[in-house]
Parts: C-alpha cells; sequence; structure tokens
C-alpha cells in the first residue's frame, strides 16, 4: 500500500499513573512513525495499557483482549501489545499467552525502555516479551506528552513501600523512587512553553517525596517550585496518604498561588481494627485530625477520598463506622471499591472473609449515602461564582462547555469554544451528585 501511515490506538485502564504510563508508550509508538488515532478499528498497532488493581478491572481487560481477536483474524498485519500492571504479575504472562496468541507484544511496568525494541520485533513477525523484575535496570524513558495539552500528568515519584494489607502496587510497581527535582522541574517547564496550563503530580503517597532519596528537600518544597513556573494555571497531587500529610503541605497549598485547594485523601475504613489489619498506619482520629488541621487553614478546601467496604474481618459494626466517617466529613466525592482479593497481598489469605453479597449491600449502602452528601455539597454552592479552567465541549452535552473548579468540581455551562483553555467565572445554577450547571459572568 503506498504512502500508508501506520495507526496507534492506546486503551488505557486503571489510575493516573497508568494513564501516564500508557502516554509514554504512545509517544514511542509516534516517534517510531505511528500516528494516533482513537478507533481500533484503524489502528496498526493497539496497546491496552492495563490494571490489576482489583479483579473487576482484570476480568474488563482480558475480555477486551479477547474481543481484539476478530480484529486481528480481519487484519492480520494489526499488531497488538499488553502493557502494565497486569502483564507484571509473575506468572500471568504464560498463563495469558495460551489464552491469547494472537498478542504479538506482553511489556511491564518497569521496562518502556526496551518498548522500541519490542515493536520492532513485532514488526517483523516476531512475538515480544520484556517483564523485568529487577526495578534497578528501569531507565527514565519518559517521552512529553502530546505536545499543546492543556491538562498533563507528571510522575513524581514511581513505585510504593507502604504495602497496606490489600494492595498490589508495591508488587507490580517496585520499591517507592522520586525522581530528581530538576528532572520534573524541566519537563513542567516544557509542558508549560507547549501550552500545558494544569499539570498534576503524580505519586502513590506523594507526601513522602524525596525522604528516601533527597533528606532535606520534601514535597512541600517541590511543589512551590512548580508554583512559579510560568505559564501554569494550576497545579494539581495526588495521592495524599493521610500518615504522611504534614503540616508544613498544608500551609503550602494554603500560601500557594495555582495550587489548587483539594487533597485526595483516601481513608479506607472508619474502623480503628479494620485500619490495623489494612497496615495503613494511622487511626481514625489522626485521620480526623489531619481533616480539622486542614480545614482550619483552608476552609474552603475540598477533600476527596477512596473507601474499601468488605475487608477481611469487617464487621456490620466496623461498617457503621465507616458510614459515620462519611456523615463526619463532608468529602465532595468518594470513589467506593469492594475488597477485592490481590493473590500475593497480605489479604488475600486473611480468615474472615466477607460474603460477597454482604460487600455489595455495604458498597450499595456507602454508595446512596456518599451520593447524598454529594450533591449536598454542590447544592451549597449554588448561587456563587467559581473560576473554571475551560477543557472543552461537554462529552454529555456537547453544545455546551465542560471545565473544573479549583477544587476538581465538575461544572458544564454554556459558552464559546475559543473560551478552551482560559479561567472563566461561572455562576452555578443547579446540581447533581457529579456535575454542576453553571451561567458564564461576563
Ligand atoms: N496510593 C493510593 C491508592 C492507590 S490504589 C493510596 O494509598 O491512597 C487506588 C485505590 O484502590 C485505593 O485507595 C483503594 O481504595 C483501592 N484498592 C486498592 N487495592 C484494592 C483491593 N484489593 N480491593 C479493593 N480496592 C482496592
Ligand atoms: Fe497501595 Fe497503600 Fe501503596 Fe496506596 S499506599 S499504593 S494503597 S500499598
Amino acid at each position: 500500500m503506498a504512502n500508508h501511515t501506520k495507526k496507534v490506538c492506546t486503551l488505557s485502564y486503571g489510575c493516573q499513573m497508568s494513564e501516564r504510563d500508557a502516554e509514554t508508550l504512545t509517544a514511542i509508538s509516534t516517534e517510531n512513525g505511528y500516528e494516533r488515532t482513537d478507533r481500533p478499528e484503524d489502528a496498526d498497532l493497539i496497546i491496552i495499557n492495563t490494571c490489576c488493581v482489583r479483579e473487576s478491572a482484570e476480568n474488563k481487560i482480558i475480555g477486551k483482549i479477547g474481543q481484539l481477536k476478530s480484529l486481528k483474524e480481519n487484519k492480520p498485519t494489526l499488531k497488538i501489545a499488553v502493557a502494565g500492571c497486569m502483564v507484571q504479575q509473575p506468572g500471568i504472562v504464560d498463563k495469558l499467552r495460551k489464552k491469547a496468541p494472537h498478542v504479538d507484544i506482553w511489556t511491564g511496568t518497569f521496562d518502556h525502555h526496551k518498548f522500541e525494541e519490542l515493536l520492532r520485533a513485532a514488526e517483523e513477525g516476531k512475538k515480544a516479551a520484556a517483564v523485568s523484575s529487577d526495578v534497578s535496570q528501569t531507565s527514565e524513558v519518559v517521552p512529553m506528552a502530546e505536545k499543546g495539552k492543556l491538562k498533563a500528568n507528571v510522575n513524581i515519584m514511581y513505585g510504593c513501600d507502604n504495602y497496606c494489607a490489600y494492595c498490589i502496587v508495591p508488587y507490580v510497581r517496585g520499591r517507592e523512587r522520586s525522581r530528581p527535582k530538576e528532572v520534573i522541574l524541566n519537563e513542567i517547564r516544557t509542558l508549560a512553553e507547549n501550552g500545558c496550563r494544569e499539570v498534576t503530580l503524580l505519586g502513590q503517597n506523594v507526601n513522602s517525596y524525596g525522604k528516601k532519596d533527597y533528606y532535606g528537600y520534601d514535597f512541600a518544597d517541590l511543589l512551590k517550585e512548580v508554583d512559579k513556573i510560568d505559564g501554569l494555571f494550576r497545579i494539581r497531587f495526588t495521592t495524599s496518604h493521610p500518615k504522611d500529610l504534614s503540616d508544613k503541605l498544608i500551609a503550602t497549598v494554603a500560601e500557594g498561588e495555582k495550587i489548587c485547594e483539594h487533597f485526595h485523601f483516601p481513608f479506607q475504613a472508619g474502623s480503628n481494627k479494620i485500619l490495623k489489619a489494612m497496615n495503613r498506619k494511622y487511626t481514625r482520629e489522626y485521620y480526623l485530625e489531619r481533616v480539622e488541621r486542614i480545614l482550619k487553614e483552608i476552609p474552603e478546601a475540598r477533600i476527596t477520598t477512596d473507601i474499601i467496604v468488605g475487608f477481611p474481618g469487617e464487621t456490620e459494626e466496623d461498617f457503621e463506622q465507616t458510614l459515620d466517617l462519611v456523615k463526619t466529613v463532608h468529602f465532595s466525592q468518594a470513589f467506593t471499591f469492594m475488597f477485592s482479593k490481590r493473590s500475593g497481598t497480605v489479604a488475600a489469605s486473611l480468615p474472615d472473609q466477607v460474603p460477597l453479597e454482604v460487600k455489595k449491600y455495604r458498597l450499595q449502602r456507602l454508595i446512596e449515602l456518599q451520593n447524598d452528601r454529594s450533591l449536598a455539597w454542590r447544592q451549597k454552592m449554588l448561587n456563587k461564582s467559581y473560576e473554571i479552567l475551560v477543557e472543552g465541549p461537554s462529552k454529555t452535552n456537547p453544545e455546551q462547555l465542560t471545565g473544573r473548579t479549583r477544587g476538581n468540581e465538575v461544572v458544564v455551562f454554556k459558552g464559546d469554544p475559543n473560551l478552551v483553555g482560559s479561567l472563566v467565572s461561572v455562576k452555578m445554577v443547579s446540581a447533581n451528585s457529579w456535575t454542576l450547571f453553571g451561567e458564564k459572568n461576563s
């Protein structure tokens, strides 16, 4: 075929870190002659960047890989690459290879620097795999995010050392390591020069940035420097582990100009017994004290959270303490999950696993409560004006625009598409649990 430009379509699952990895793999592909497409049926290369934090995510991805078989039968030149956390689990590639012989490339979370080589091998018709477990071999291959993007994710650290009893992340992403501050600052400066207006600094536990690697320079120090970068409008960060949220960080957010007053602050469970069994290293009382401190310093702060129901040994009484905490702290949003057994984690082999039906019932009650709380939160914002960074047309109402407040609430309003990329003032007029609807102030 003459002049056919090869196309790459990337499907990413899981957290923002996974999304960032997907961008890296896509950028390596574009550097190797591929053009981006959103349509799998137009692609010559499909990259599936996987997540394994819960079994449900894994099942969804395995289903997706299965679906691609017929696409490949129709287009035998199509190459399929499966990357990321799911692939990183011991023994999984051997298992999946048998189920999915149509996959050409398998690659883990430590092997981005080998992706170009894997791609070449696949283009020559070979099956290629690289899944190393030695983190020390990871090289920093972080091609820039797509140029001209309004919002970008920036890794400030990799891995995690916390070993929460339910969590597979430390096993598939390795030990905690912070990227040097100059590398981070240069990446953000380049992003800003290319039109990026909002960066999200990513780490499993941003509050421990630098503790291991750069004694004396911490996350608050880093935030202060990012705040000075010209061109940026907003700085976000996630995730804040309660055990490491310092007064200095709270003060830095309070004083920062571009640092958004939003803390994603997962509490996971409301009962001290369960928190201990989860190895979270804080108590309910400590969590509440930290929230109080945030709100004392920054009364307008938004706090969002993650919550797990049905951790092994969780009784109805323990669960009620979770509900009680949701009633005590007014979270603007919460991500709620049923405990999922992850092989190799401590919690997978704990006694007193909670039956699925009980987990489902608890989750439903928790969601109902938080939906009411999220709605009440947004209703409190009605008739007031907020600064919105305009992101683009709304997905649900394409003739309207969407953007977010500094507190990360999603807002839909009527406006000129030329406003995309700018800050505007919008007055809130109505709300549901997830979205605010407003009118732009002239
Ligand atoms: N580093 C972040 C969380 C990363 S994982 C933190 O410590 O807060 C994102 C969320 O997935 C977690 O906060 C937790 O609520 C959920 N999660 C992780 N492992 C899980 C499991 N095995 N079952 C259910 N939810 C889980
Ligand atoms: Fe998982 Fe805990 Fe690390 Fe978060 S802090 S990634 S929940 S082990």
